[in-house]
């Protein structure tokens, strides 16, 4: 394995095109391009890694796995009422479908989606003790309390981002957000910048790759279906491509992290920050399509 990530690395080093870092968060523009880091925590409890896997980045969307998975803890089925379960074939950031489906979002990692998310585990708390929540849950997963929101890279959210502002006003006018749309997207912009290194991120996934030693955070029917979110929607309008180059669940973010699950195998976390057309990490795909393929691993069989 140590062998396979060093290649990965080599290549991944060498590469030319890298795609492009996002700009419009102001605050993560400036990272460099070159980085490039990825970390396996295996099922034995092995973790394994090579380049700039200890060099924290913004987790972004990868959030948004953790905060499914409070929610769904909170309210079970009941969240399933304010956003739904189907690829949404459109741009992370899109209203278009949102418009046309009566503010209800396509499901739980677009942006609508992620911010009805936050808003239904936001009811009835502040906005510091529900990012208090998020942190303990991604820290215990983890098992390592180093583990920070970037205040920053929010803050350089909140005073740019206006599209989140838009949809979030949107699904308040139909009467899809509980609380005020200001307080909502405050914690969604802070839940996006929180920093994991490629070792903490893959760390943070072993509970859904629900192996016997692997922290044990939600219940094994929750895994399987957080997993089947991460397969179908994990990347947006290019999920069923990440599908059928790596065959198995991920989620990435604008950061360029990409958490990738081998169920009963691993926990992948990569990292490069320049990213493809549909927003997801260029170089952080094709490694776990290489990874996927020197291991064989794949939920298909
Ligand atoms: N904070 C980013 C946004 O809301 C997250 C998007 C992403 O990582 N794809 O635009």
């Amino acid at each position: 394995m140590q062998a396979i990530l060093d290649r990965i690395t080599e290549t991944a080093r060498a590469a030319t095109d890298r795609g492009k870092v996002a700009t419009y968060i102001p605050e993560l523009a400036g990272v460099d391009p070159q980085r490039f880091g990825i970390a396996v925590a295996l099922a034995d409890g092995q973790v394994l890694h090579a380049g700039d896997a200890q060099v924290p980045f913004s987790i972004q969307s990868i959030s948004k796995v953790f905060t499914l998975a409070i929610a769904l803890g909170r309210l079970g089925d009941r969240l399933w009422k304010g956003v739904g379960r189907e690829p949404s074939g459109q741009a992370f950031n899109s209203i278009l479908q949102l418009e046309h489906e009566h503010g209800r979002p396509r499901n739980p990692f677009i942006n609508a989606g992620a911010i009805a998310v936050t808003d239904a585990i936001l009811a009835g708390h502040k906005p510091r003790e529900m990012l208090g929540e998020l942190l303990r849950f991604i820290r215990t997963a983890a098992g390592d309390d180093d583990i920070h929101i970037n205040d920053a890279v929010a803050r350089s959210e909140q005073a740019t981002g206006h599209r989140n502002m838009a949809l979030a006003h949107f699904m308040r006018a139909h009467g899809n957000l509980a609380n005020a749309p200001e307080l909502t997207l405050g914690a969604y912009f802070h839940q996006c910048a929180v920093e994991m290194s490629a070792v903490q991120l893959a760390l943070s996934g072993r509970f859904l790759m629900a192996a016997p030693g692997a922290p044990r955070m939600v219940s094994p029917a929750r895994v399987r279906r957080i997993n089947a979110m991460m397969m179908m929607c994990g990347h947006y309008d290019a999920s069923g491509d990440f599908a059928y180059r790596v065959g198995l669940p991920g989620k990435s973010g604008v950061g360029g992290g990409i958490l990738v699950v081998a169920p009963g195998r691993a926990s992948i976390a990569v990292w490069s920050p320049g990213l493809n057309a549909q927003g997801n990490s260029k170089l952080g795909t094709e490694a776990m399509e290489h990874l996927a393929r020197e291991t064989g691993w794949s939920v298909f069989g």
